[in-house]
């Protein structure tokens, strides 16, 4: 599939929206990204993971890893087409773990995937815990990089499609001015706030 054909099956599935949204930040944009969406369809998700798990085709990769919850469905799709183990790292008492009886062996090879990496935050800490455990980090990818205008990652992420996303303060919206309701995304109702 092209770049073009992820970018509209993004938003055929509601991933990625168009519209007034107040984000959790408390700041406005003009779009929003919500990749659990995608994997709705499982061939959706399947699309999305075959194609990052080509970028990594030229790398040695023994284990999956995802940060829950986002990373999850991703990691599975992923690992899948890559024929590797999956695991999940998730955030007990504010840390980034592995539960459930999931460790990585020493030494192992492990590629750290993330539905939407803004700061990077969350692949960050899976990428320290896998180093903590012992393993070798090859690589971070994702579905979408959502870069935020002057702020650069100090961090390589392989990533399927980029959106440089505006954001803006409540005072200084655009569109709030131009008196366009504004949604909250993820609201239980969908209704305006
Ligand atoms: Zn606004």
């Amino acid at each position: 599939m092209s770049h073009n054909d992820l970018l509209s099956l993004l938003s055929q599935t509601g991933a990625w929206c168009k519209g007034h949204f107040l984000l959790s930040s408390g700041r406005h944009s003009d779009q929003y990204i919500q990749c659990a969406r995608l994997f709705e369809n499982p061939l959706h998700g399947e699309i999305f993971g075959t194609a990052l798990a080509r970028e990594f085709q030229n790398c040695v990769v023994d284990v999956v890893v995802g940060p829950a919850l986002g990373g999850i469905l991703l990691a599975y799709d992923v690992g899948r087409s890559l024929g590797k183990r999956v695991l999940f790292a998730e955030r007990a008492d504010g840390k980034m773990s592995f539960r459930r009886g999931f460790c990585i062996k020493p030494g192992e090879k492990v590629l750290v995937v993330e539905d939407v990496v803004t700061t990077g935050g969350s692949v960050q800490e899976v990428a320290e815990l896998v180093r903590q455990s012992g393993g070798n980090v090859v690589g971070i990818g994702s579905i979408v990089l959502r870069r935020s205008p002057g702020v650069d990652l100090d961090f390589s992420v392989k990533t399927l499609l980029e959106f440089e996303v505006p954001s803006y303060a409540p005072d200084s919206c655009p569109l709030c001015s131009q008196g366009i309701p504004i949604t909250k995304p993820g609201s239980r109702t969908g209704k305006t706030a």
